[in-house]
């Protein structure tokens, strides 16, 4: 579902991406873990088609996105790590002006779809601007998702929210699988580990491991208990 290959970025003399490869298969939510500046919003503005990369490929549900990069933002939903909303919109009239930017078929349908999925339909008249963070990830969550995409591209989505609007996130996008292709990215371990059937850690623009949260773990299995925690250290000092 989602192939990435050798990708390169560089910004001017700096190279943010190093031949990066990874891939997520159909039903699967995999987590880019990475620290500060590892690379990982540079790798997901690639995917959705934000930037091209400086050298290699990716595709996404079979489509290459150099080749067909109209065709393929129609098979992806994305909420940046800022999710940018317009405050002076109801939370409804946000949803719905995606809805019908993503050409959905019947958009008021879509928007209430998304609105009771991520139970946002009792504020639907609201204000954007008086939703709590929280709320409004789950808005950001609702955009992204609205045209029903395949594969759906997650920056950083629990940033900055309180402990309890963390666990309903995490909760909201676990039950995405049964759908969507999920990639998320996070700097936090436990968060990787609850919700991910695979992660690949990045370092420094390179992937350092790949592998299911239990794989990495016994990788570095010299002592009895390694932790995911463990392995990210070892790799990334
Ligand atoms: P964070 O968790 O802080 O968002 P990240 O893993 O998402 O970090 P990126 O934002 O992809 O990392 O950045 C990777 C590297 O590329 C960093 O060294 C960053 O300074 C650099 N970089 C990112 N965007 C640009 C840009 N527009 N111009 C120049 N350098 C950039």
């Amino acid at each position: 579902m989602i192939e990435v290959e050798q990708l390169v970025k560089r910004y001017g003399a700096r190279t943010a991406l190093n031949g990066i490869s990874f891939h997520a298969k159909q039903g699967e939510i995999v987590g880019l873990l990475g620290a500060n500046g590892a690379g990982k919003t540079t790798t997901m503005r690639i995917l959705t088609g934000f930037m091209p990369p400086t050298s290699g490929s990716v595709r996404l549900n079979g489509i290459d996105i150099s080749v067909d990069p109209f065709a393929v933002r129609q098979q992806v939903g994305y909420m940046p790590e800022r999710v940018p909303v317009y405050p002076d919109m109801t939370v409804q009239g946000f949803v719905l002006f995606w809805a019908r930017l993503r050409g959905a078929a019947q958009p008021m349908q879509a928007v209430e779809t998304v609105l009771a999925q991520f139970n946002l339909l009792d504020r639907r008249h609201h204000l954007v601007r008086s939703l709590s963070k929280g709320l409004r990830q789950r808005l950001g969550l609702a955009q992204a998702l609205v045209h029903q995409p395949a594969i759906v591209i997650l920056d950083e989505p629990t940033i900055g929210i309180d402990p309890r609007q963390v666990i309903e996130v995490r909760e909201a996008i676990h039950a995405l699988k049964a759908q969507h292709t999920v990639l998320f990215s996070s700097h936090i371990l436990s968060e990787v580990e609850q919700v991910c059937d695979r992660v690949v850690i990045l370092h420094e623009g390179r992937v350092v491991a790949e592998g299911t949260p239990a794989e990495l773990s016994t990788r570095l299995r010299t002592k009895k208990e390694a932790r995911l925690e463990d392995v990210y250290l070892a790799l990334t000092q």
